[in-house]
């Protein structure tokens, strides 16, 4: 591949890339239930996208020259701490998601821990299974170690008095999730405020996908555990922005108790030959847009937007939880608070699953449904995961009667389940000592080996027997597949 001799013309240009699209997911309408976020206002969309294209070029790399950046950054921040009920000390950075937002967090603990205790050399955090995967990520990146608690295998929280044991002279964060993106549930944060100042620890609550929609749950009548910076104990949070307040993707912001805590953040560097560098986040360069585009849509939407959209979404998952309790083969896992909702199969009277949900996702997929397959993993069985958005409502009936003939039709042609001698095989296996043939053998068993020109296919044929697999493997092992995959999968096309 080589960049053309002669420029091709626009309109030839956008026909070609619009082929490339041929087969991604529906954006809006209400029928993809996992990455992308409709409010169901075209409205909203236009208006977002005028101020992502009109800041696009600003580079907040140095706000002292783009003004405008900084004042909507103070602004959304600003937004973003009087929502979670923070007090004026509270202050926070704009970020380009909510992984950003989590490993800053993690980035500011050890580099306080680093000033505060020079001494501990091997700092650890303290996660809840259940806490999202950028945790991890953190932690790898900055070289924490992580100490993971299991939940309630009931209700999907931490018992606090669990996390306790694992809180030792080493913990430098502890973690909760307001809500957990798998069963969306908030974690008992009351206690685990009260323990981290006991222990004298930080803690972080993840309110990534929960924290914008949860307040107005509870304006809306639902009873929502307090989460935010209204407890005490609670010294920093994570929001996203282009989840659910309907903001372009590459927005979430990251606050901290106090300034004191913010500092460590920050990088600055002037000891080289070109500009003097300071960066509130990862990036250096970044482009105005995702932050002008934030605050048009706070700002346009506005509270009473935001409200109502809340309103028709509380009402869609009350729908869904509903329908779904009328297919016997299915159950909700535990009791969704926000508007995430995770169902798993009942277990017929043999102890087993009555239905596969892989196979309910594929089938879901040839009803024009995409809904999102989550893995077994520390007690929580594979599942399918909803998230639901303020273009939802209308569609509710559709999925229900859908989701209802989907089970009836992957019971009726169900996958094989892996056959023993693999699963057994596959728990045997050290994925540090494997060569890259055997990872090959093993990507071809699940059904994505390598296609003809080189790279990898992508699974056409649904995806039930490639979760089936990972399902059954240990996760270092899945993991490792993983990342073989997709060494695999990015390959450029031939010259
Ligand atoms: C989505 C999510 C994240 C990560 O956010 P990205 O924007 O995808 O990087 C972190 N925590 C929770 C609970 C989430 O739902």
């Amino acid at each position: 591949m080589q960049i053309p001799t002669e420029g091709v013309d626009e309109s030839s240009l956008f026909e070609v890339m619009a082929t490339y699209r041929d087969h991604d997911l529906d954006t809006k309408g209400g029928r993809t239930w996992a990455y992308v976020y409709d409010p169901g206002r075209a409205d909203v969309d236009r208006v977002a996208k005028r101020a992502l294209v009109e800041w696009y070029d600003e580079n907040s790399l140095d706000p002292t020259v783009f003004p405008s950046l900084l004042r909507f950054e103070n602004d959304v921040v600003g937004m973003a701490r009087h929502h979670l009920r923070g007090g004026p000390d509270v202050v926070g950075h704009f970020t380009s998601g909510g992984t950003e937002s989590c490993m800053m967090a993690v980035k500011s603990a050890r580099d306080r821990a680093r000033e505060l205790r020079p001494d501990l050399d091997r700092p650890t955090m303290v996660l809840p299974v259940t806490a999202h995967p950028a945790f991890h990520k953190g932690a790898h990146y900055f070289d924490v170690e992580v100490v993971t608690v299991p939940v309630d295998t009931t209700t999907w929280k931490v018992d606090p008095a669990v996390m306790a044991t694992a809180v030792d002279d080493r913990t430098i964060l502890m973690v909760a999730s307001a809500v957990s993106y798998a069963h969306g549930v908030v974690d008992p944060v009351p206690e685990l405020g009260a323990l981290a100042l006991e222990r004298d620890v930080l803690l972080h609550v993840d309110g990534c996908i929960g924290g914008f929609v949860l307040p107005h749950f509870r304006r809306l009548g639902e009873d929502v555990t307090d989460f935010d910076f209204s407890v005490p104990g609670v010294t920093s949070m994570s929001m996203d922005f282009h989840k659910y307040a309907y903001c372009p993707k590459g927005a979430s912001v990251v606050l901290y108790r106090d300034a004191s805590i913010r500092r460590h953040q920050l990088y600055a560097k002037a000891a080289w030959t070109g500009y003097t560098v300071i960066n509130t986040t990862f990036q250096s360069t970044k482009s105005g847009g995702p932050l002008a585009a934030t605050w048009a849509v706070l700002n346009y939407v506005g509270d009473a937007g935001f409200l109502d959209i809340a309103a028709r979404t509380l009402a869609a998952r009350k729908e869904i939880v509903a329908g779904i309790e009328t297919i016997p083969e299915l159950e909700v896992m535990g009791t969704p608070e926000s508007n995430l909702v995770a169902l798993t199969s009942a277990v017929g009277p043999d102890g087993t699953d009555v239905v596969n949900v892989f196979d309910v996702v594929d089938r879901m997929r040839t009803h024009r449904w995409f809904v999102q397959p989550q893995l077994g993993f520390a007690g929580s069985k594979a599942n399918i995961h909803l998230s639901i958005g303020g273009a939802s409502l209308p569609l509710v009936p559709e999925l229900i009667e859908d989701f209802r003939t989907a089970v009836a039709e992957a019971r009726a042609t169900p996958t094989p389940p892996p056959d023993p001698a693999i699963v057994e095989l596959l728990a045997g296996l050290d994925p540090d000592t494997l060569d890259a043939a055997t990872f090959d053998a093993l990507l071809e068993g699940a059904g994505i080996g390598a296609s003809a020109d080189g790279g990898m296919d992508l699974p056409d044929e649904g995806t039930a027997g490639i979760n089936a697999i990972l399902d059954v493997c240990p996760a270092p092992l899945a993991e490792r597949l993983l990342v073989e995959y997709f060494n695999r999968l990015y390959v450029p096309p031939a010259d």
